[in-house]
């Protein structure tokens, strides 16, 4: 066994499996694999194995059908065996949601170009006979889908990782890994040691106890998990085909064809969980104690849609554990506390994932970051506050609603509050219906008198549009009062400051005391990681202002850049929060509590002050995500509710209102200003949102900026542009695609929402150049149907500016 690697895989699972041989694929062959027990000892041998294309997700969508493709090409590389069938998938829908579900799914894969189409009854009756398809709305058919071999599937991976150069030892348990100082591990197993440069935990159920040999907790909880295969089943063997499997999620099942039966699995409401506290090191080949009573509704639903179900008899019952994140993605990506240490680890759909998880793994270990933006699924999402307690309720949330539809806007209960503000209390009795925002609870909307503060949701708009519309109309016409904590907020102090900054964000950080930029963070590929509002609070004092659910995502570009001792950064997230006072009265309300000038000559925009406010001593920025005048006041967290209560009470005369994230969403849609994780992107160039300006090449050094240079001069590919849409009962959200009226397809919504103050529906997204100029007319598909929208020449509200600069 080798005593060096360059990359030690911990897991011999499909995913350590895909992650070894993707390693090797793009050009590392000093690695090696180091299994427990035998390859797919996990929970990978004993699952259903079923493989689909389609994803609420784009980019999830997109690893899903490179992972169906990539088993074929494994075929014929290894020799070795995958089990592919692809007799396709038939997907039913029995309600009007599951039928929007469906044709968004069937525009996106349009724009994919591959094929999820609708079929008539008689179409679909051809197809699967033996379906009972009364009650449902409309069906569609994804030629593509399937089941593989689990078994196949992993040792083609190892195959192919072997054949390139890797060592796979099995039988080979990992029982410590220890950091040098150097950044690199030592990992030891009952066999020998090996000093590796890169560890990566792929150890699938025992992903909490690999993590925790390096001093870390991942937000896993394991569950049991249940399907069974039926004997022959005459109908079936007398067809001689194979029948597409039917997800009928409604019905809340799963239904292929086995062998010559069907093979049924479900994820009941009342989920069982399992060895919570950890994964035994012991456990084995071994299933769990079959209790089919647990799932009897959700077969007797099965049985009513496939009548022959019912006279089946039951060859076998597989019950086996899979280990489930709090919001069942994966757990992916380096660990930010962490040098050269990566995780992939609580991954439920690992069939038609696994390839694509091994590329981007092996794409962030190797050039330093994945091809597409993959926060969705990023490790760094969570932070500490998602313990035990959360996960585990969480999981059980999950788990039982795998196949309920999650519509836009949702925000699951389970497992909140998390961690709540002193101003959550009087926000609730002002009516505010919370979210969730890196644990921290975080008002949506409030809602309006008479109105119960319930969120619903749906497809179309909810019932909160109106009080959405109440709060942007009120902060348009006179002055709303949002909550900012939310936003990730640094302090940099000490000096040399401003030099690491400048080395850190491709903008120009102000050297004079009250200026603020704003400034992209470049990534690794010289796209966009972040963006931040930097404000020179004093001498090397700094204020540094940015997205908040992506603090511990942006750790990990914080910590490449080596700081001076003489240089204190820290994050005052939870030490700090703030208010956004804005609309045309905010002047006048704000000046009801200070006694600073705050005259457009005395306080200009983009500029800061140390100022007394309501006797606290505050951080004041003339900055508004809304587009409009306003100001944001930050203040330590133990006087949140006094800043609350202070500027409600001032702005009472000026009828001010509490204003919630969805209206910020709909505010900062129709100025036309993009966010990070939507409009920003690494896998989005600065020429490409309209950003590069403000990077700063003359300026030696800062991250990305070499990527930067190799790509400034390249044309953009996609251009952000606003569209105003043409829409009655649905505004665009974010994903759908966009088409020319002929059909094709030339790009795709990044935001969307009702814009308030321009008096439209809006919609921000991508647009191939040739396509990108005003007066472009396009076909946005929303709810599956395309609506037209026109490419606006200039932002819908505001486009001079004047309101901000007021
Ligand atoms: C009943 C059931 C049905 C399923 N059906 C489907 C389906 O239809 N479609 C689908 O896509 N997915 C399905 N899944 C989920 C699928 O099984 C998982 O997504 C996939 O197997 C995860 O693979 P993995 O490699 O991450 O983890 P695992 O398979 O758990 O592999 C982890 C490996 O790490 C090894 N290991 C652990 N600790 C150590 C250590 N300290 N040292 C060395 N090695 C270690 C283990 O021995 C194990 O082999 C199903 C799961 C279950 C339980």
């Amino acid at each position: 066994m080798k005593t060096h690697a360059q990359a030690v895989v911990i897991g011999g699972g499909l995913v350590g499996c895909s992650i070894l041989y993707h390693l090797c694929k793009l050009g590392w062959r000093d690695v090696i694999l180091l299994e427990r027990d035998e390859l797919t000892s996990g929970s990978t041998w004993h699952a259903a194995a079923g493989i689909h294309g389609l994803h609420d997700n784009n980019n999830i969508s997109k690893i899903q059908y490179y992972t169906m493709q990539l088993y074929k090409e494994l075929e014929k590389e290894t020799g070795q065996g995958c089990g592919i069938f692809q007799p396709g998938s038939l997907y039913l829908a029995q309600t009007k949601d599951r039928e929007h579900q469906l044709r968004i799914q069937a525009a996106k894969a349009k724009y994919f170009k591959v094929d999820f189409h609708e079929l008539s009854r008689d179409e679909a009756e051809r197809l699967h006979p033996l379906v009972n398809f009364d009650g449902i709305r409309c069906v569609m058919y994804e030629p593509d889908g399937g089941n593989v071999d689990p078994s196949g599937v992993t040792h083609a991976y190892a195959a192919g990782a072997r054949a390139m150069g890797a060592e796979i030892q099995r039988f080979t348990p990992v029982t410590a890994t220890t950091q040098r100082a150097d950044g690199s591990w030592d990992v030891e197993t009952t066999k020998s040691n090996i000093h590796a440069g890169v560890v990566i935990n792929a150890a699938g159920l025992w992903g909490r106890e690999v993590a925790k040999m390096a001093g870390f907790e991942l937000p896993l909880m394991t569950m049991e998990h249940q399907y069974f295969v039926t004997e022959t089943i005459p109908e079936i063997a007398a067809l001689g085909r194979r029948l597409p499997s039917v997800a009928d999620r409604d019905g809340e099942y799963y239904l292929r064809q086995e062998g010559q039966g069907l093979l049924v699995g479900a994820y009941e409401k009342d989920g069982r969980f399992w060895s919570e506290n950890g994964t035994p090191m012991d456990f084995g080949h071994e299933l769990l104690a079959d209790d089919l009573d647990r799932i009897s509704e959700n077969i007797l639903r099965a049985c009513a849609r496939l009548p022959v179900l019912e006279k089946a008899g039951i060859k076998r019952v597989i019950n086996g554990p899979m280990i489930w994140s709090p919001d069942s993605a994966a757990l992916f990506g380096p660990v930010p506390e962490l040098q050269n240490y990566y995780c992939c680890n609580g991954i439920i759909p690992g069939f038609s994932q696994s390839g694509g998880l091994g590329l981007l793994l092996a794409q962030w270990i190797i050039a330093g970051e994945p091809e597409y933006d993959m926060f969705a699924w990023d490790m760094a999402r969570y932070g500490d506050w998602a313990d035990k307690a959360f996960a585990k309720t969480r999981a059980l949330d999950c788990y039982a609603n795998r196949f309920k539809i999650h519509f836009p806007y949702e925000e699951r209960e389970a497992g909140r509050p998390v961690r709540t503000r002193p101003a959550y209390e009087r926000q609730k009795a002002l009516g505010a219906v919370f979210g969730m925002s890196f644990g921290w609870e975080h008002p949506l909307w409030f809602a309006s008198a008479g109105m119960e503060p319930v969120d619903e949701y749906g497809f179309e708009r909810q019932s909160w549009f109106k009080a959405v519309q109440a709060e942007c109309e009120a902060l348009r016409n006179g002055v709303g009062v949002i909550d900012i904590s939310n936003f990730g907020k640094y302090r940099i102090s000490g000096a040399g400051s401003a030099d690491w900054l400048d080395r850190v964000v491709a903008n120009r950080v102000p050297r004079v005391q009250g200026r603020s930029c704003l400034t992209p963070l470049l990534g690794v590929r010289g796209g966009i990681a972040g963006d931040f509002t930097i404000t020179m609070l004093d001498e090397d004092d700094y204020l540094m202002v940015g997205s908040g659910i992506a603090e511990r995502y942006h750790k990990r570009y914080f910590d490449t850049v080596a700081r001076p001792a003489s240089v204190n950064f820290r994050s005052i997230s939870a030490e700090y929060c703030g208010v956004n006072v804005a609309g045309p009265k905010a002047r006048d309300v704000l000046s009801r509590l200070t006694n600073a000038d705050l005259s457009n000559e005395a306080f200009r925009f983009m500029r800061s002050q140390r100022i007394a406010l309501a006797g606290l001593d505050a951080i004041a920025l003339r900055v508004s995500f809304t587009g409009d005048l306003g100001w944001e006041i930050y203040v330590p967290q133990a006087n949140q509710l006094q800043l609350y209560d202070a500027v409600l009470e001032a702005g009472a005369e000026f009828g001010i209102v509490p204003v919630g994230s969805r209206s910020l969403l709909s505010l900062r849609v129709e100025k036309g200003y993009g966010s990070w994780g939507r409009e920003y992107s690494p896998e989005y160039w600065p020429q490409e949102v309209g950003i590069d300006r403000l990077i700063k090449l003359d300026k030696p050094e800062f991250l990305g900026r070499d990527a930067y240079i190799a790509l400034k001069d390249s044309a953009p590919r996609e251009v952000l542009v606003q569209m105003k849409v043409e829409v009655t009962t649905a505004d665009a959200v974010g994903g759908e695609p966009i088409f020319l009226p002929d059909g094709a397809p030339i790009g795709r919504v990044s935001s969307g929402a009702y814009g308030f103050g321009a008096k439209a529906s809006l919609a921000l997204g991508f647009v191939k150049t040739a396509h990108a100029t005003a007066g472009t007319v396009v076909d946005i598909a929303i709810l599956g149907q395309p609506h037209r929208a026109e490419i606006l020449a200039a932002p819908a509200f505001d486009p001079t500016g004047s309101r901000l600069r007021g």
